[in-house]
């Protein structure tokens, strides 16, 4: 069990599936460093999420390992979906869970990225 609260990556979970085509997901952007895709249980009108490329189970460890080119790729790809989506002007927000008290349920890293209507507070 690492500090997280997650155990060590593991590449059988629903994301890193994903990413090798072993489950459908509706594909928003990719990058050589990142995928975007549709959250399937949305949450506002905009719900995608972006993950890396790469065995990492939660922001700690991507922050930590990967390279400065993966680290940056992976951002641009989040602000290039935010900018696709037409969210600049009315406003967005990207969140990552991290670990077990951060509610974190699939342990490959990923960011959310929510739009299309006023969020409230989102912290409980
Ligand atoms: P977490 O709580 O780990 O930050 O969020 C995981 C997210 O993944 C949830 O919002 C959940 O709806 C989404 N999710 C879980 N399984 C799948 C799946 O098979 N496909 C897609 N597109 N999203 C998923």
């Amino acid at each position: 069990m690492s500090t997280t609260g997650l155990p060590p990556y593991d590449d059988t979970n629903i994301f890193a599936r994903i990413l090798r085509g072993e489950v459908p997901c509706k594909r928003v952007a990719e990058s050589e460093h990142a995928l975007a895709f549709e959250d399937i249980n949305p949450q506002a009108p905009v719900h995608v999420l972006v993950i890396p490329k790469g065995h990492w189970c939660s922001f700690a460890d991507f922050s930590a390992a990967a390279s400065e080119a993966q680290q940056a790729g992976f951002w641009r790809l989040v602000g290039q979906v935010a900018h696709g989506a037409g969210l600049e002007e009315s406003g967005y927000r990207i969140l990552s869970n991290m670990g077990v008290q951060g509610g974190q349920e699939v342990p490959h890293f990923h960011v959310h990225l929510f739009g299309g209507r006023r969020l409230g507070r989102m912290v409980q």
